[in-house]
């Protein structure tokens, strides 16, 4: 009998527990404070104000830059340059990046070095919050594109969300620094003076492809020193010169990358996040 009634409760237990995995699909706990008796939410999953659903993952800031330091970054974040060395960069060919790092900042070569083209990261990634700085010459040099080139490339230079000293710069709108290149300028041009740090923070969200035809565009939102510059903008297809835009079906995941056009322009404070789904 007493065998019999600690069975009947370990089964009890151990239903109560898969009702618990039901509904905590990540393992991570509620706060416990809340309702249980609240409308469900669309989606059938969470009701209002669930005491189940999983409290957001504590992630520590990082410290705002400023014009004289660069700033830190998030404690979840992958850190693609932090002052000291290119390691999680290379060239296309695989080969270690020419480029310089010096006073906590990175560049392209000074003319005549090699400065061996583009960089792109080792690691591939998808979704992502990216952050980074950057800061044109001055005094400046040239004009149109051909003042303070560079670009921010996603998956192996396919979507390219450019870089360019766009202050008091006049080249074509779609060219322009924080453009969606050859498909969206900025909503507005936010732009600082060259010698100034400047800001980027783009939320890439990659396009889906099914049976090599694009599903869902690629979106872009994004902060340019702070202010916005793109909302959920959908990306036509790949970022070319003077070329209609056009998807080419592509994995989840691919490389980071900033363009070598020439220009100096400096580099600091580079890191990327995952974008996480609620209940991540
Ligand atoms: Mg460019």
């Amino acid at each position: 009998m007493i065998h019999r009634t600690s069975l009947l409760l370990a089964l009890a237990g151990a239903a109560l527990a898969c009702a618990a995995c039901a509904q905590q699909p990540t393992g991570r706990p509620g706060s416990g404070k809340g309702y249980n008796d609240t409308p469900m939410l669309p989606g059938g999953k969470w009701r209002v104000h669930d005491s189940k659903r999983p409290s957001p993952v504590v992630v520590t800031p990082g410290v705002a830059s400023t014009q004289e330091k660069a700033g830190t970054a998030p404690s979840d974040a992958t850190v693609l340059f932090d002052g000291k060395d290119l390691s999680a960069w290379q060239h296309r060919d695989g080969k270690d990046p020419l480029w310089v790092v010096e006073n906590g900042e990175f560049h392209r070569p000074a003319a005549p070095k090699p400065s061996g083209g583009d960089i792109v990261t080792k690691g591939e990634f998808g979704d992502v919050q990216l952050h980074l700085e950057f800061c044109s010459a001055v005094p400046p040099t040239g004009d149109d594109q051909g003042r303070g080139n560079s670009g921010v490339f996603f998956f192996d230079g396919r979507y390219e969300v450019q870089v360019l000293d766009s202050f008091n710069n006049p080249t074509y709108a779609d060219g322009s620094a924080a453009s969606l290149y050859a498909q969206y300028p900025p909503l507005v041009n936010a732009s600082r003076k060259p010698g100034e740090w400047q800001t980027y923070d783009i939320i890439f969200i990659a396009p889906r492809f099914k049976d090599g035809k694009v599903e869902t565009p690629g979106t872009v939102t994004m902060l340019h020193n702070g202010v916005l510059v793109h909302n959920k903008t959908a990306l036509m297809g790949r970022n070319l010169h003077r070329t209609f835009p056009t998807y080419e079906a592509h994995g989840l995941k691919g490389r980071l990358g900033l363009q070598d056009h020439g220009s100096i322009v400096r580099f600091r404070n580079v890191w990327v996040r995952d974008v996480k789904d609620y209940d991540d």
